[in-house]
């Protein structure tokens, strides 16, 4: 089942949630809506889900529009944060629940819940009850619940961020194998842009009630269109400068008393973004010297904040240097943005 958002627009009385979403989720696909807190993720799922209609815009399911389809008529799979389980139920009764509305074809309700909870390894877990279980035990049954009546589209809102950071990670895993072995689509919110990056097979940045990117998750890392893009998925050195073009292809930013190179023809106001892995004390290109101010150890290397001429950097390096430093990167390496309007007066710096 395909998914198309086209043009859909949400507002609250005075605020408006979603300004014109614009988005395609292709069958079996797991696309995830990644953003800051209120930028439209959860509306945007549940216009989908049917449990909020559009002001305007279309939502379709396999090029067909839904918005006169009610939720349950819909075929979707809901997960939220929040287990929501019936607690008076066990398990089995928990995962069998969408089933009596809608019995398995060709087969018996057990069977499919007994299917499901093999899926998500709780094989042994039936008769339990919710409260006999860990946090990460009940986004199972949540999940096998959500899947046991075999939905088109599965959704899933934030649904691994009240757990800890380890079965976060553990779970997200078999989040991942479970969707890829039912091969169903899926739509996943997370304000985790780490989250976002390492699980979907693209991925929505969402901003203010809009799209500000779309894409595979190395294509948006390493390509960001916008600064918002640059700084919110991973973390970024964005200087804003003045670009001069050069006579080899690339040109020169000029950011304060600095000159780098970068790759391409650029002219004007922009912004030069350079990745913290990308700064390197042994680099021959493009060098300058910045103060350290403060280094964490992160496990299999140091994130070390500097001070270059009154600006915050950061860099990823091997080991924690102090004093004054020499870094550089290749231009390859640089993403320049160009700054338009009123992006273009903030260019203090040439
Ligand atoms: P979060 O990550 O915090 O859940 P989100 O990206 O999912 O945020 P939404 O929940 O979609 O964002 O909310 C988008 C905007 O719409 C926010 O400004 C929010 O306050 C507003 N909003 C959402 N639901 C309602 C509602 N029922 N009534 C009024 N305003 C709402």
């Amino acid at each position: 089942m395909s998914l198309e958002l086209d043009g859909v627009e949400r507002a609250y009385g005075d605020a408006t949630a979603l300004r014109g979403i614009d988005l395609t989720v292709r069958d079996g696909e797991f696309f995830t809506l990644v953003g800051p807190s209120g930028c439209g993720k959860t509306t945007t799922l549940r216009c989908i889900a049917g449990l909020e209609a559009p002001d305007a815009g279309a939502v379709r399911f396999d090029g067909t529009d839904v918005s006169g389809v009610p939720p349950e008529k819909r075929n979707v799979g809901v997960v939220f944060q929040e287990y929501a389980l019936f607690p008076t139920m066990t398990v089995r009764e928990n995962v069998a629940y969408g089933l009596q509305f809608d019995p398995p074809e060709g087969g018996s309700v057990d069977t499919r819940v007994d299917e499901m909870l093999a899926l998500v390894d709780l094989g042994e877990m039936g008769e339990r009850n919710p409260d006999a279980l860990s946090g990460g035990q009940r986004q199972r049954v949540a999940l096998a619940r959500a899947l046991a009546p075999a939905p088109d589209v599965l959704l899933l809102d934030e649904p691994l961020s009240a757990l800890d950071a380890r079965l976060r990670d553990e779970l997200r895993l078999e989040l991942k194998r479970v969707q890829r072995e039912l091969g169903v689509t899926t739509v996943y919110v997370t304000h985790d842009q780490a989250e976002a990056l390492a699980v979907s097979d693209r991925l929505a940045v969402l901003h203010d009630g809009r799209v500000e990117q779309d894409g595979e998750p190395e294509s948006v890392y390493e390509s960001p269109e916008t600064r918002f893009v640059a700084e919110f998925l991973g973390e970024n050195n964005c200087l804003d400068g003045r670009a001069v073009g050069g006579e080899t292809g690339g040109s020169t930013v000029h950011v304060g008393s600095e000159a780098f190179d970068v790759h391409g023809d650029y002219r004007g106001p922009v912004t030069c973004c350079v990745r913290p892995e990308s700064l390197d004390v042994n680099a021959t290109h493009n060098r300058f010297e910045a103060r350290v101010t403060d280094a964490e150890f992160l496990g299999d290397a140091y994130r070390v904040h500097f001070d270059w001429n009154g600006r915050p950097l950061v860099a990823r390096l091997n080991d924690a240097p102090t004093g004054r430093v020499t870094l550089g990167f290749d231009p390859v390496d640089a993403v320049v943005l160009e700054r338009r309007g009123s992006d273009s007066g903030r260019d203090a710096d040439s």
